[in-house]
């Protein structure tokens, strides 16, 4: 498979080289030149297949002949001790993304990632430094995907004050090859001085760099995965029953769902959206084939993508800061892969956007407790609201997916007071007792080139 930058189709590089760059010399992002089919026979036994092999069959023709079979197999088993149950709460189906081990779904992506660096940079003698902007969740987990892999060094940036508490004990709580970075301003700050850093020569020079951000073709693929297995299944007429660390309330047993899953149906996902890189792996695995109907965006009060979808013009802006802070993005970087493959009438046909407010947000947050006794997250909220939004009391045809991108806990400051205690899931007790050790640097690409030179 061959790569290109979305603003130029001339120079076609590797998986390698593509994934280890991150982005693109001309300010592009990476694409595939071409989105693979599944095979027959793979795309029609996605309802039965195991996750693992699953996770194989859609990564493998993006990494063919550079990740041998053998070695592809044995990553996704150490990278997903894991799976996405899609779980029946009252008549919706989630798709709960948020059994990993900082309980949110980058780490599908991040822990590809890392494991996929350490097997491609296998014998080289240079440390591979990834720079990496986040919102709130990516730095967790990128910082815990490579913490402690060999030969990698890691620099998180982070908007100081904007992320959670638990979050930046995810981020800042590590140490080791991870160094965290507090910046003074805003998301969109701390990927405007990482993307200076990747342009400045005089670094290039001194250090190999990589990225890790959605924007990370290795990061990408592999969110795909779980929403081929999902709706697989849903295709089959099957859904999974609740896990342990489902955000269910302790005191009350789990009413029993009541969707009614017929064989045969595509699927809809709604998915919250910020950077889009989450939608956009949704994209590539319904063109690969899985059985999806579409799709709904659904984002805070930064709603660029959802004024595109209703007018034709796109018009990012800064972003403004919401209580589903890792949608905090006024600029998503990934809309450029999203417009390299899709129309803006083709992406019509697939996708409807909308968007919540904060206040909408917080009494979904209250409501859906109170009547199923199920904690969302703030971003999973928005999702979940979106869907009323859409279609308020009919149904879209075929069954909808809500796509829950975080554990509750983790953004217990603002879902406790509208939903009471909130259960701790295993992965995030340990991370509670991080200290958070973090640099602060002003907003300012000279201060970045000063930590890193
Ligand atoms: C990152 C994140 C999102 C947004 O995902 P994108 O791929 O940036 O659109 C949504 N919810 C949570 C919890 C996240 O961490």
């Amino acid at each position: 498979m061959r790569y290109y930058s979305t603003r130029s189709k001339s120079q076609g590089l590797s998986f390698a080289q593509a994934a280890l760059t991150g982005l693109a010399p001309d300010g592009g992002l990476f694409v595939p030149e071409l989105i693979p089919p599944y095979p027959a026979a793979v795309q029609s036994s996605l309802g039965t297949m195991d996750f693992h092999d699953i996770a194989f069959e859609t990564i493998k023709p993006y990494v063919q002949g550079e990740i041998p079979d053998p070695v592809l197999a044995d990553l996704v088993h150490a990278a997903y001790p894991f799976s996405a149950p899609l779980v029946q709460v009252g008549d919706r189906l989630v798709l709960e993304l948020f059994h990993g081990p900082t309980a949110a779904f980058k780490d599908f992506g991040a822990r590809f990632m890392a494991r996929a660096f350490a097997y491609l940079r296998r014998g080289e003698d240079r440390p591979l430094h990834i720079l990496v902007a986040t919102s709130g969740d990516t730095g967790g987990a990128v910082a815990a995907g490579f913490h402690g892999v060999a030969g990698i060094e890691v620099t998180v940036l982070y908007p100081k004050g904007r992320v959670s508490p638990l979050q930046e004990q995810q981020i800042a709580g590590l140490g080791g090859n991870i160094q965290a970075l507090a910046v003074e301003g805003t998301f969109d700050d701390c990927q405007r001085l990482v993307k200076g850093a990747f342009s400045n020569q005089a670094l290039h020079k001194k250090r190999s760099l990589s990225s890790a951000n959605s924007i990370n073709i290795a990061r990408l693929i592999p969110q795909s995965i779980y929403y081929a297995a999902a709706a697989g299944k849903a295709f089959a007429g099957k859904c999974d029953t609740p896990q342990g660390a489902s955000p269910w309330d302790e005191r009350k047993p789990a009413a029993p769902g009541t969707v009614s899953l017929k064989p045969g149906e595509p699927i809809t996902f709604c998915v919250p959206s910020g950077n889009f890189g989450n939608l956009t792996a949704g994209l590539y695995a319904l063109k690969m084939g899985a059985p999806i109907r579409g799709f709904i965006a659904a984002t805070n009060i930064n709603k660029t993508v959802p004024d595109y979808l209703d007018s034709g013009l796109y018009q990012p802006r800064p972003s403004q800061a919401t209580i589903s802070n890792a949608m905090d993005v006024g600029a998503p970087s990934n809309f450029e892969r999203m417009s390299d493959q899709w129309s803006l009438e083709a992406l019509r046909q697939i996708l409807q956007g909308v968007y919540v407010s904060d206040e909408a947000t917080r009494r979904i947050i209250r409501d859906v407790r109170q009547s199923q006794g199920y904690f969302l997250d703030p971003h999973t909220a928005v999702a979940w609201q979106g869907l009323n939004q859409i279609c308020p009391g009919a149904s879209l045809p075929g069954p909808v997916g809500i796509l829950a991108t975080a554990h509750p806990a983790k953004f217990a400051g603002i879902v406790e007071p509208l939903a009471g205690p909130v259960p701790v899931p295993e992965s995030l007790t340990h991370v509670l007792e991080r200290k958070p050790r973090a640099r602060i640097i002003p907003a300012d690409s000279s201060a970045l080139l000063e930590v890193l030179c």
